[in-house]
C-alpha cells in the first residue's frame, strides 16, 4: 500500500465509521423490509471492484471506447447466466435499477400520450406503474386498476374492462406490496384482447421465480423487468427480459435512448449472484422464504393480527394494525426501536394518508438468508404482539431489542464481516 493510495479507514475515517456503523445495525437487527436483502461477500466484492472505472457505452462488440476485452465478457457472462436461469430469449442487465428499466419498457414501447395500465399505488403497485407523482403518470395516460373491496385481490374482471374501455398501448402486472401470487396468463389474455404489449415487473419476486417459487412471467409476457438487489440477492441494479422480437426496441430505449455507461460493477455483481442462483442452495432459500412467510403470517393470525387478504403465497405479509389500535407509523417506530426493522404501509382502501398508514409491510428475504426459520418466525409473531400492545413502553422494546440481538447472534448475515 503506497501513502497515495490509503485504505478507506485512513482515507476517510467518517465514512468507513459510518459504513461499520450500518453493518452493526443490519448485523443486530431483524430485517423485515420486504425489498431488502443481504447481498454475499461474493457480490459485495465485484460491485466494489474497480470494473466501475471503465466507460463501455453501447453492447458487447459495439462499443463506443476502446479497451472492452474484459468487460465484453463481464457482461455477456452475466446476460448469459440471467438468460439460463429464467429460459430468457433476450436479456439486457444495463438497467441502473429498477426504475429505469421500467422507464426503458415505456420508451420501447410508447409515445408520449399514449394509454397504460398498472396496479394502482393505493392497492399494492409500483410508482413506475403510471403514478400520478412518477414521470410514468404524467407523460402517459395513466388507468390504474385496483383489488376487490371484499378480498383485496386484484380485480381480473375489472382489468378486463379497463382495458376494453381504454384500449391501453401497454399493460403491467407487477407489485411491490401485494402478498398474493399473479396470474401471467390471465394478464396476457387481456393484453391480446385490446393488442397491447404485456410487461411483467418482478422487481421483489424474480428470486422466488427462477427458483420455480412462484409462477415465472418469461415467455407470457412481451417483456419482464426485475431489480437485482431484492430476492435476487445481486448488487443494486436493473435487468430486463424480452421476447427475440424485442431485443433491439429494448436495447435501443436503454441505450442510447435513457442512459450512458453500463455500472460494469454492478454488472460484475449481477453475473456473481446469477451464479449463486443456479445452485441448488439457492433453490431451498427462495422456497424457505415462502414458507417462512407463511408461517409468519400463520403465527400472527394466531395472536390476532389482520392480513390483508387473510395470509400470503409469496415473501411478504401486510399486516393491518387498526385492530391492534395502532397505526401503522406508531407500530412501525416501535418495532424499529425493539430491533424489528419493517415499514408502515398503507393498506386496500386505506382511509389513513400514506404518511400515516394503517398497516405494516413484513418481509422474508433478508431474515430467511440468515437462516433463519419457523421458530425464528413464531418469536417474531410474538414480539410484534408485544410491541403494539405496549409501543410507548421503552422499558419492553429495549429489552426485545437485546432479545432481537441476541438471536441475531446465531444467524451470521451473509456480507457482514464485523
Ligand atoms: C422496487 C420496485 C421497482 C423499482 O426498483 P428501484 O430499484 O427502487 O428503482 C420497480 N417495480 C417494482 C414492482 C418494485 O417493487
Amino acid at each position: 500500500m503506497t501513502s497515495f493510495d490509503p485504505p478507506l479507514a485512513a482515507a476517510d475515517p467518517e465514512i468507513a465509521a459510518l459504513i461499520r456503523k450500518e453493518e452493526e445495525k443490519e448485523r443486530d437487527t431483524i430485517r423485515l423490509i420486504p425489498s431488502e436483502n443481504y447481498a454475499s461477500r461474493a457480490v459485495l466484492e465485484a460491485t466494489g471492484s474497480l470494473l466501475c472505472n471503465k466507460y463501455s457505452e453501447g453492447y458487447a462488440k459495439k462499443r463506443y471506447y476502446e479497451g472492452q476485452e474484459v468487460i465484453d465478457e463481464v457482461e455477456e457472462l452475466a446476460k448469459s447466466r440471467v438468460a439460463t436461469l429464467f429460459g430468457a430469449e433476450h436479456v439486457n442487465v444495463q438497467p441502473y435499477s429498477g426504475s429505469p428499466a421500467n422507464l426503458a419498457v415505456y420508451l420501447a414501447f410508447c409515445k408520449p400520450g399514449d394509454t397504460v395500465m398498472g396496479l394502482g399505488l393505493p392497492a399494492g403497485g409500483h410508482l413506475t406503474h403510471g403514478h400520478t407523482v412518477s414521470i410514468t403518470g404524467m407523460f402517459f395516460k395513466s388507468v390504474p386498476y385496483g383489488v376487490r373491496r371484499d378480498d383485496h385481490r386484484i380485480d381480473l374482471d375489472l382489468v378486463r374492462k379497463l382495458a376494453l374501455e381504454h384500449r391501453p398501448k401497454l399493460l403491467w402486472a407487477g407489485t411491490t406490496a401485494y402478498p398474493r401470487a399473479l396470474d401471467w396468463a390471465a394478464f396476457r389474455g387481456i393484453a391480446d384482447e385490446v393488442g397491447a404489449i404485456f410487461a411483467a415487473d418482478i422487481a421483489h419476486i424474480s428470486g422466488l421465480v427462477l427458483a420455480g417459487a412462484h409462477a415465472s412471467p418469461v415467455g407470457v409476457a412481451d417483456v419482464v423487468t426485475s431489480t437485482t438487489h431484492k430476492t435476487f440477492r445481486g448488487p443494486r441494479g436493473g435487468m430486463i427480459m424480452c421476447k427475440k422480437e424485442h431485443a433491439a426496441a429494448i436495447d435501443k430505449a436503454v441505450f442510447p435512448g435513457l442512459q450512458g455507461g453500463p455500472h460494469n460493477h454492478a454488472t460484475a455483481g449481477i453475473a456473481v449472484a446469477a451464479k449463486e442462483a443456479s445452485t441448488p442452495e439457492f433453490k431451498a432459500y427462495a422456497h424457505a422464504v415462502v414458507a417462512n412467510a407463511k408461517t409468519l403470517a400463520d403465527a400472527l393470525q394466531e395472536r390476532g393480527f389482520s392480513l390483508v387478504t387473510g395470509g400470503t403465497d409469496n415473501h411478504l405479509v401486510l399486516v393491518d394494525l387498526t385492530s391492534k389500535g395502532v397505526t401503522g407509523k406508531v407500530g412501525a417506530q416501535a418495532m424499529a426501536r425493539a430491533g424489528l426493522v419493517a415499514n408502515y404501509n398503507s393498506v386496500p382502501f386505506d382511509p389513513r394518508k400514506p404518511f400515516d398508514p394503517s398497516g405494516v409491510r413484513l418481509g422474508t428475504p433478508a431474515i430467511t438468508s440468515r437462516g433463519m426459520g419457523p421458530d425464528e418466525m413464531r418469536r417474531i409473531a410474538a414480539w410484534m404482539a408485544e410491541v403494539v400492545a405496549a409501543p410507548g413502553d421503552d422499558a419492553t422494546l429495549a429489552r426485545i431489542a437485546r432479545d432481537v440481538a441476541a438471536l441475531c447472534e446465531r444467524f451470521p448475515a451473509p456480507g457482514v464481516t464485523v
